[in-house]
């Protein structure tokens, strides 16, 4: 018997929040499946888009050869680009496309002893100031890069700072740099991460780039029916006990029963992923009913306020995040990012439902010298 602590994936509601992503965006978009697909499992997450989606997108050069190796054949956009020489030439044979953001790695791509030519995306920094080239070195790159010989077409990007707070003016300022930068130069635009495609519409343009929203997370305070969650964390209440009045719960005794109350132990904690900053008062689901988290969590189990819910016993599902608790007010009541909670899922098993097995491919076989 295995504790029954899990994380379900279901891959339907990620095609779907996918095509909806797509849609609402026009043109193309590249799945952002870094970190893992963000927790959710990046080459179950690949396979079970790959006959949907334009291409993925993943941070670093070994994020995308575990989907290679995976026999993933889908374009593959690598978002902080190649580190040396070394990386360059292996994203050669994983046929990958690749950001480049400074000068550096026009430096590599130009002394480069492999004879390719890349699919580039340059990277133009509009007010981000964290990677890209200045507005004002956006033509000297292109033209640098175009005189390497290695480019086979180029892509300009920018990355938004504030999409997701939109009464902010800098998202606007942001897409007018980007403009006045590449108006003289040929290319395929890409601006919009999720916040960005779902609040700006006119930074709609050739590609997008959604990662949280194929999750069914947004941050810019609006609804989006549309997109549905895609993780469950969830496990079962494996024991009770009742508190009288005055009796205190958990390490630091933080809760103090204010009147009798039924408390299930639920076997997650900060060990699986779930913040140990939920206070008292989070939201959690049992058996689909919503009650709330009380006292500290603890490395490998929390506790759960079951007084107003008499049919709840050993056994009952909870549901820390997922349909009916989003992950999104867990964050916020935790002061944490709903990022930041799906990436930090771990130990608990991932369980993939609805996948497309029939798109699985034979694992690609990596020329190695
Ligand atoms: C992570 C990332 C994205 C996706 O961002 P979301 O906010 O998760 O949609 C898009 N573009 C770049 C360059 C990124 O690093």
């Amino acid at each position: 018997m295995t504790r029954p602590t899990r994380v379900r994936i279901d891959q339907a509601a990620l095609r779907s929040n996918y095509l909806y992503a797509r849609g609402a965006h026009g043109g193309r978009a590249l799945a952002v499946l870094k970190a893992n697909a963000y927790g959710h499992g990046a080459l179950a997450c690949a396979r079970s888009l790959a006959s949907t989606v334009d291409g993925f997108a993943v941070a670093f050069l070994d994020e995308a050869f575990v989907l290679r190796e995976g026999g993933v054949r889908n374009p593959i956009l690598v978002l902080e680009g190649c580190f040396n020489a070394a990386e360059i030439k292996l994203a050669h044979e994983l046929d990958l496309w690749l950001v480049v953001h400074q000068q550096e790695q026009i430096r590599l791509l130009q002394e480069s002893s492999v004879a390719a030519k890349f699919n580039v995306w340059l990277k133009i920094d509009t007010g981000m100031s964290r990677a890209g080239f200045r507005a004002n070195e956006a033509a000297a790159a292109y033209q640098q890069l175009m005189s390497t010989g290695k480019v086979s077409s180029i892509t300009l990007m920018t990355h938004f700072a504030r999409a997701d707070e939109v009464n902010e003016p800098m998202t606007a300022q942001q897409i007018e740099a980007f403009d006045a930068a590449t108006s003289t130069l040929k290319g395929e635009r890409s601006l919009c991460n999720s916040a960005g495609l779902l609040a700006w519409p006119n930074a709609r343009r050739d590609w997008g780039r959604p990662g949280l929203m194929l999750y069914g997370v947004t941050t810019h305070g609006r609804d989006v029916p549309e997109l549905q969650p895609v993780m469950t964390f969830e496990s079962n209440v494996f024991a009770t006990r009742t508190l009288e009045a005055g009796e205190s719960l958990g390490y630091g005794a933080s809760f103090v029963a204010q009147r009798r109350t039924r408390v299930g132990l639920v076997c997650a904690g900060y060990a699986d992923g779930y913040p140990q900053t939920a206070p008292t008062g989070t939201q959690i689901a049992v058996d689909g009913s919503k009650t709330k988290l009380i006292g500290r969590v603890s490395m490998d189990m929390l506790t759960v306020d079951l007084t107003e819910l008499p049919d709840a016993d050993v056994g009952s599902n909870v549901e820390l995040w997922g349909a009916n608790v989003p992950v999104a007010a867990v964050a916020r009541a935790s002061n944490r990012s709903p990022y930041e909670l799906l990436c930090s899922v771990k130990r608990a098993p991932l369980v993939h439902l609805n996948a497309e097995e029939e798109h699985r491919r034979p694992a690609l076989r990596l020329a190695t010298k």
